[in-house]
Parts: structure tokens; C-alpha cells; sequence
């Protein structure tokens, strides 16, 4: 059993570090698929009470439900059903940890466990159910706010941070208790009590904070469901999940640090709120000189330009406009031009947002550009087409101060030309003023992402005729 679970281990590790490029990423979830599978089985069958037949029945309904949420899932809810699948994944956790406690809890009493399994089996139960259900509250509430739904904190302020230490101290009671309790009833008491705490308090931490900073607190909640499976890995002594809990618990954290440092922001203030619809700067809309043009003039200017670079942005996302760009892409191609589309690693609104959809609609992955590598690059193109973006786009980020000060951007008013396409002047997520809307090389499409890429498509047809 423990060449497999190390053969298992060691092709998760595999598959991860394949998943963290575009190009490998199919393969690395493949690997990762066949790692799962090899766990399962082994974890189950080492556990030598279970039947072939109850797991390969397991095994298919269990496979079978994930493939129909897959294929039903639309890729425009793909961050609710990470949600959901984090969420249910810290369950399971928590599950297993309730069910060893409920299933032997003589076993668990202070006297028979910390003698027979030591402290760290004791304290690894009260965590494991703390951080599973947190994990399924939390992650059910990310799931309504990503799918569009208002969900509000009852509380504001310093009464809202009561309540949450209130239930923080009643969670290290009851974990105390279940770990002292010498009783079964004793014993089952306490485990109700931090089961429902840790329910609320799930609940309770994702409510305040606001739809747009889902996507961190969802990788967060991807970290803490690890975190549960390496935690119910003590819990059962198998050590097939503490190390892969551990190594799910781990990829959370950092893909949580990539994107906060993407967005400038430390994970306090997402977790606590501060920036996104609700903070719009006074002036977010005060501009003088802006130069809007339209999709017949762009053509024009396309007609005679040899390198291009596409940025875009959630607005490319809302409007849905992904195929319509890969047109003009290879038309522009066909006609010679070097076309390459730029992507800022927090460009729209979950991570890797801009891979999906540009995937989705069969962008070759070599024309895909990550911003590290295309920066020095736009000082010699001739046009770029802003699609959607906004914020990682904002020269502001380059000021000492502001929200998205020291935030990395994509250098595009580096390039001879600039068009932005979006409806109005609005700001973006940051909710602040853009100023390269004002630069003299910045052109502007005020017009639905999919409309004015349309309208560039059938102008260039016609030059082409
Ligand atoms: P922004 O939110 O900065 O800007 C999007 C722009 O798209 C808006 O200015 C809007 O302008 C325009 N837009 C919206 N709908 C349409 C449409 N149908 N057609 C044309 N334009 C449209 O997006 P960016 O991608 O530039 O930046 C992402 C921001 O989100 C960053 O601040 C990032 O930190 C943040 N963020 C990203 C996360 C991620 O995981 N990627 C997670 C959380 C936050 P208008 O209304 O005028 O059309």
C-alpha cells in the first residue's frame, strides 16, 4: 500500500506542476485525475472493511454526478461550482472526522485517546470539524455572491467583529472540551456545539465581504478545505491525505498570494473589505480630452498596422465577446499582421479568467502573452485594442499613492496607438479615473464589447474585398 500511496503522491506533484502552465495544463489535470483515482482506491481498500462492489458503485456515482455538473456547468459559472466543490470537500472532511467520533467515541475520550494516539490525533478532530464545515458555509455563501445574489452581514462595524470574536471564543471552548471531555455524552455535546459554531461562522466571515473579491476568498476557502482533508488524515491515521491535504491546503495559499499581489492588496484588506463597487472615487469620471472614435475607423487603422496586441478584460467576459475577437485575431493574421493578446494575471474576475475564455473559443495558447513577458514588447506595436479592461491597464498604478498604487500593469500606452473599447466612462473594479483615456495615442469605442468587435470584423472583410 505504500508504494502506491507514494506513486500516487508523487503523480499529484506531477500534475500540479503541469497545471501551472497553459500549455501543459490538460495533461497536469489528466495526471492529477489518474492520481485521485489511485488514492481513492487505495485509501478505501487499505481501510479492508469495504466491498469491490460498494467501491466501484462508489466510484461511478460518485464520478458519474461529477461528470453531469461538468458538462451542465456552463465555463461562465465555472467559480460557483469551484465554490461549491471546495465547499464540498471540506464536508467531507469534517464528515470523516465526525464519523470516527461518532462511530468509537469511547475512543476519543481524553483519558483513551491522548493516552493511545497522543495529543496530536486529539487536537487534529476538533480542527478538522472546525475547518470542513467553515469551509462548507463559507464556500456555500461564495457560491450565492458569485452567481449575483446580495447577501449582507446583519452586523456593521466593531458589533460585527464582537459577534465573529463571540463565536471564535465559543469554537476554542467547545474544541477545548471535546478534547478533555471524559464522557461520551460529554464528549458529544461539545462536537454538536462546535459543529454548529463553526457552521455560523462560516457563514458569518464570507457575508461581509464584497461579490467581486469572491474569487481570493474562494481560493482561500480551496486552501482551507485542504487543510481539512490533511487535518481528517491525522484523524484517521492515513497519511495519504495528510499529504495531499497538505499539498491542496499549500497550491490555495500561494495561488491566494498570486493574486493579491496581482491586485496590490494584502489579504486583510480582501477579507475585510475596501475596495470594489461600493468605493467609486469622486472624480472616477472627470475627463477633458477624450478622443472617441468608431469600429470603421479602427479598421482603417488595423489595415495598415504589422504588430497588434489584444488586452482583454472582464468587460470581454460580460459581453460574452470571446469568439468575436479570435475572428478578428486571424483576420488580422491572415493579413499579416503579428497579433498576440496580452493577459494581466488578474484581468476579469477569477483566476485565469482571460485562459478560459480565449480557450473556449480556440485562441492558439501561442498567441497568449502573460504580462512579465509582452511588457517590453508594446513600446514597438503599432495598435492595441483594449477589450473590456480597465484597471490593469491604469497608468494610475505607476503613482505613489491611490488604491491601485504599485498594482502591476500592462504598459500599453507604451504602443503608437491604444483603443479602448468599453460603454461608457465608468470605471472599473478599482473604482477610480483612468488616465490613459486622455493620453493623446488613446483612441475610444464607447460600445459593447461584442457590437464594436463585430463591427471591426465586417470593416476589415470589406478592406479585404
Ligand atoms: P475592470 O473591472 O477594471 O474593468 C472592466 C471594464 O469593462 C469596465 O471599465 C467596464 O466599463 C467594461 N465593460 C463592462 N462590460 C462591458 C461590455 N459589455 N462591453 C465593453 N466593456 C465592458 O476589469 P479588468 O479586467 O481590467 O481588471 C480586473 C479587476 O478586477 C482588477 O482590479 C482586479 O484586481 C479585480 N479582481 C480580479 C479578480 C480575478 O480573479 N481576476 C478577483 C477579484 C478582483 P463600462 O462599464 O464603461 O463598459
Amino acid at each position: 500500500m505504500d508504494y502506491l500511496y507514494l506513486l500516487a503522491t508523487l503523480l499529484f506533484v506531477v500534475g500540479i506542476k503541469n497545471l501551472t502552465s497553459v500549455k501543459t495544463c490538460q495533461r497536469g489535470n489528466k495526471i492529477s485525475e489518474i492520481a485521485m483515482l489511485l488514492a481513492v482506491v487505495t485509501v478505501l481498500a487499505a481501510t479492508g472493511n469495504i466491498s469491490w462492489w460498494a467501491l466501484i458503485g462508489g466510484l461511478l456515482v460518485g464520478g458519474g454526478v461529477g461528470v453531469w455538473v461538468a458538462v451542465k456547468t456552463p465555463t461562465t459559472q465555472m467559480p460557483e461550482m469551484v465554490a461549491a466543490l471546495n465547499g464540498l470537500g471540506g464536508a467531507a472532511s469534517a464528515f470523516v472526522a465526525l464519523a470516527a467520533i461518532l462511530e468509537h467515541p469511547v475512543m476519543h475520550q481524553a483519558d483513551k485517546c491522548l493516552a493511545d494516539t497522543g495529543l496530536v490525533n486529539a487536537i487534529s478532530t476538533p480542527i478538522t470539524i472546525l475547518i470542513g464545515l467553515v469551509t462548507l458555509t463559507g464556500s456555500f455563501i461564495a457560491f450565492f455572491k458569485l452567481g449575483g445574489k446580495k447577501l449582507s452581514h446583519p452586523l456593521k462595524g466593531t458589533a460585527r467583529h464582537y459577534l465573529h470574536a463571540a463565536i471564535a471564543v465559543g469554537i476554542i471552548g467547545c474544541s477545548y472540551w471535546q478534547v478533555i471531555a471524559t464522557s461520551a455524552a460529554g464528549l458529544t455535546t461539545a462536537t454538536i456545539l462546535l459543529s454548529v459554531l463553526a457552521l455560523v461562522l462560516g457563514v458569518f466571515l464570507v457575508m461581509p465581504i464584497g461579490g467581486a473579491d469572491m474569487p481570493v476568498v474562494v481560493s482561500l476557502l480551496n486552501s482551507y478545505s485542504g487543510m481539512a482533508g490533511s487535518a481528517s488524515g491525522f484523524v484517521i491515521g492515513n497519511p495519504m491525505l495528510v499529504v495531499v491535504g497538505a499539498l491542496v491546503g499549500t497550491s490555495g495559499i500561494i495561488l491566494t498570494q498570486i493574486m493579491c499581489k496581482a491586485m496590490n492588496r494584502s489579504l486583510g484588506n480582501v477579507l475585510l473589505g475596501g475596495m470594489g463597487e461600493e468605493s467609486v472615487a469622486k472624480d472616477a469620471k472627470d475627463y477633458k480630452s477624450i478622443k472617441s472614435t468608431t469600429p470603421e475607423e479602427v479598421a482603417m487603422l488595423l489595415d495598415g498596422a504589422a504588430s497588434v496586441i489584444m488586452v482583454p478584460g472582464y468587460g470581454l467576459a460580460v459581453a460574452q465577446a470571446q469568439h468575436t475577437i479570435r475572428e478578428l485575431g486571424e483576420l488580422l493574421i491572415k493579413r499579416g499582421a503579428n497579433v498576440r493578446y496580452a493577459i494581466h494575471p488578474v484581468a476579469g474576475r477569477m483566476p485565469g479568467h482571460m485562459n478560459v475564455l480565449l480557450a473556449e473559443s480556440d485562441v492558439p495558447y501561442d498567441q497568449l502573452w502573460e504580462m512579465d513577458r509582452i511588457n517590453s514588447d508594446f513600446k514597438n506595436t503599432d495598435v492595441v485594442i483594449i477589450v473590456g479592461a480597465n484597471d490593469v491597464v491604469n497608468p494610475a498604478a505607476r503613482e505613489a499613492t491611490g488604491p491601485i498604487a504599485g498594482m502591476p500593469i500592462l504598459d500599453v500606452d507604451h504602443a503608437r496607438t491604444v483603443v479602448v473599447i468599453k460603454r461608457s466612462l465608468a470605471p472599473g473594479y478599482a473604482g477610480i479615473k483612468n488616465p490613459l483615456f486622455e493620453r493623446d495615442n488613446c483612441l475610444m469605442v464607447f460600445l459593447d464589447a461584442k457590437e464594436a468587435l463585430e463591427g471591426m470584423v465586417k470593416e476589415v472583410k470589406e478592406l479585404g474585398k
